[in-house]
């Protein structure tokens, strides 16, 4: 990492807490950020970023991904949730060693530095989450995650490589705790990850819950996706999904919660005031048809809300703009063409969504003291010009060809519009040879 980095003129969108738009430079100092706008023309940094005709916005926070499913992308089309996770998702997962795991981090991982993402919530697979940490720290990029909690077969929906016994759940998540949490400079930190209502036991979150709170972690986990789902927890717990967890103690602990659709009114005030963020995932939730989240109501009850691409598998990009887009678009065909302008689906992608996961004191924003994750666009491109308002740019207009740089905690990832950290071709040539290995173990039907 250079110990001084001038990141050098340009439009600053700080999005601090009185979301000032500044022109001038970004220093950074060992990692953090030390002067926004005027800083010393005499400075002679170690590295510097020529930003003098872009934007320079703190980098996106992807708030829910599995970068495990990345390479199950074009495999699982046109199936509603439960059967997508049944037929594909789960007999895919399963089949997944530590050489298809670290193959399948490192294109999703490709993927998101290339498109301006530096942090980014990640729930995983049942086993080798080892291998998604390690390639992680290896990228440079800020990655909450945890392995997937299975202690529940579903009715024996659950093929018998994810199952787990509650026990041993909890062992391996706390191993994995023990070793990650907080490695890499504190760019990589543990999330506990229960995967949903239906694989796992009301004693097991009981037991998440504790844990987090006895070691500042924070709970990942889905609920209210699909309206099947939330009639099978109902018919399993005679509750919501989100009283079932609130219930359990889930919202008394920080947590963020991907999909959030069908909610009840109750639901939405144990939601308010408690620790929980929301991942929104409109690309995810279009495709596999599960519905459209309230988010501008949800955004109103004072509830962060972040944008999450979900999966690969059902995305099938893991791309900030589009899933920025989509955001604004969705809420629009749901409450009307003025809900959520394309200004508040960019601070969802950046200080909203750190809240929504926990990282708000961290990243999210462009201030003194906060760690330097930063994205610098040029938005003088045939597709984004005149960029009048730079927000519409960025969220109607713009995608990864308008990401020139990426730095996550003052490291350069990406420059000139190419990624540093990791090789593209020989990104894709594992990827093609992982998914060959996969599926000859794989039972999809
Ligand atoms: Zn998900």
């Amino acid at each position: 990492m250079p110990e001084t980095l001038l990141v050098r003129g340009g439009t600053i969108l700080t999005m601090n807490r009185a979301r000032e738009i500044l022109r001038g430079d970004v220093l950074v100092e060992d990692g953090a950020i030390a002067a926004v706008g005027a800083v010393d023309p005499g400075l002679l940094p170690d590295a510097a970023i020529d930003a003098r005709e872009g934007v320079i916005l703190p980098g996106f926070v992807q708030a829910h991904v599995h970068l495990c499913q990345t390479l199950f992308r074009n495999c699982a089309d046109d199936l509603p949730l439960l059967e997508w996770l049944r037929r594909r998702i789960w007999p895919l997962e399963a089949a997944h060693d530590e050489t298809t795991m670290r193959a399948a981090a490192r294109l999703g991982l490709h993927e998101l530095i290339d498109a301006g993402v530096t942090s980014a919530l990640d729930m995983g697979s049942v086993h080798h989450y080892g291998a998604v940490f390690d390639e992680g720290g290896r990228a440079g990029v800020r990655l909450l995650g945890g392995k997937a909690m299975m202690d529940d077969a579903a009715g024996g929906a659950v093929p018998e490589g994810l199952r787990e016994s509650t026990r041993s759940s909890i062992e391996e998540s706390l191993a994995l705790c023990s070793k990650w949490h907080g490695a890499g400079n504190g760019r990589l930190r543990y999330a506990f990850a229960p995967r949903f209502a239906l694989s796992s036991t009301p004693d097991l979150h009981r037991e998440v819950v504790r844990q987090s709170a006895a070691r500042g972690t924070l709970v990942h986990t889905h609920a209210s996706e699909n309206a099947e789902e939330v009639a099978a927890v109902r018919r399993a717990f005679g509750k919501g999904n989100v009283e079932h967890l609130a219930d359990l103690g889930v919202l008394e602990v920080p947590s963020a919660i991907a999909h959030a659709i069908h909610l009840g009114e109750e639901e939405i005030d144990r939601l308010r005031g408690s620790k929980a963020g929301i991942a929104h995932c409109p690309a995810s939730n279009l495709k596999l048809a599960s519905g459209i989240a309230g988010v501008p109501r949800l955004r109103r009850a004072g509830i962060p809300v972040g944008i999450g691409s979900d999966g690969a598998a059902c995305n099938n990009r893991l791309d900030p703009f589009r899933d920025m887009f989509l955001a604004a678009s969705l809420a629009k065909l749901r409450d009307g063409a003025n809900a959520l302008p394309a200004w508040e689906a960019l601070e969802m992608a950046t200080i909203e969504g750190a809240r929504a996961i926990g990282l708000e004191k961290v990243c999210g924003s462009i201030e003194v003291g906060k760690r330097a994750d930063l994205a610098v666009l040029r938005l003088g491109t045939p597709w984004t010009v005149p960029a009048e308002s730079i927000a519409s740019a960025i969220v109607y207009a713009a995608d990864a060809r308008n990401v020139e740089a990426v730095v996550c905690d003052g490291e350069i990832l990406k420059e000139r519009g190419r990624v540093l950290v990791l090789d593209a071709e020989e990104v894709v040539a594992r990827a093609r040879e992982a998914w060959g290995a996969l599926t000859s173990r794989a039972a999809v039907s």
